[in-house]
């Protein structure tokens, strides 16, 4: 399924990139540093709740990720959590998978 257009328009602020995925991912990868940070002294085991960071806008369903996972991440712009089945093939690489999340690598845009 691709990201389409959405019509509610209730998100002014980023209405003009709204087609722009990317633009989401780097949102919601802002959202979930700022969970994480808050959840810094949990153990590398233990889970905290993000946000899952795919390309469309409306979605925000939580995704149960481990510190150490979210660390992994988190280290590279380019890849993101996102819940199984939320990976834009076109776009995205499956890096990591596992029951509760899957690790996509922005690849771009096929021609
Ligand atoms: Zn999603």
């Amino acid at each position: 399924m691709s990201p389409s257009r959405s019509q509610d328009g209730s998100n002014e602020q980023y209405g003009a990139e709204e087609r722009s995925g990317a633009r989401i991912q780097a949102l919601m990868r802002q959202l979930n540093e700022q969970v994480y940070a808050m959840a810094s002294n949990a153990e590398h085991d233990e889970s905290v709740l993000l946000i899952c960071e795919c390309a469309d806008s409306g979605c925000s369903t939580p995704l149960s990720v481990t510190c150490g996972g979210f660390e992994r991440v988190r280290q590279s712009p380019t890849t993101f959590v996102v819940k199984p089945g939320h990976v834009l093939a076109a776009e995205e690489r499956v890096v990591e998978e596992t029951p509760d999340y899957v690790v996509v690598e922005k690849v771009g845009r096929a021609p």
